[in-house]
């Protein structure tokens, strides 16, 4: 994706107030990011750990999400597979909960997805960073197709926060 500046970051979130993206913490090393690798930039508040956001270009302008963390209760199977890429991990994947944006969100509304811990599903579908893990079954989708595959997962649950 193309380089976002910290401003055109702040002004994308959907599901937050414009205080919030206003306040949020926003990495201060975004030129130093791998940009032509990344389907989405995801980070995590250092912080606040249970909070985490990511952004990326959808129909041509910046789309940002709000994220928080619950801790897993303690009936919650652990999950190991991103619902996003589609990586597996031993250390297993974190629950991440988008307030809906609008009306719906205010009502407390919100929409959860199991993503890598550290957001980097760009970056694991490339093959630029690996989980340690062998492949549980041998895909034979291609990059580009695992790429279009993640942008795909991730729209549609940009889809649906935006719904
Ligand atoms: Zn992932």
């Amino acid at each position: 994706m193309r380089p976002l500046t910290e401003r055109e970051i702040r002004s994308a979130f959907l599901n937050c107030t414009k205080g919030e993206a206003k306040r949020l913490a926003v990495p201060r090393d975004l030129a130093d990011r791998p940009w032509d690798d990344l389907d989405f930039l995801g980070w995590r508040d250092p912080q606040a750990p249970d909070r985490a956001y990511l952004v990326t270009e959808l129909a041509g302008r910046p789309q940002a999400l709000a994220l928080r963390c619950p801790a897993p209760a303690p009936w919650q199977t652990r999950r190991s597979m991103c619902s996003i890429c589609l990586t597996d991990h031993t250390n297993g994947v974190t629950l991440m909960v988008a307030p809906k944006a609008g009306k719906a969100g205010q009502q407390g509304n919100s929409v959860g997805t199991y993503l890598c811990d550290d957001l980097s599903c760009s970056l694991y579908v490339r093959g630029k960073k690996d989980t340690g893990l062998f492949a549980r079954y041998h895909e034979s989708l291609t990059t580009e197709e695992k790429i279009r595959r993640t942008t795909d997962n991730l729209a549609a649950f940009l889809t649906k926060v935006t719904a």
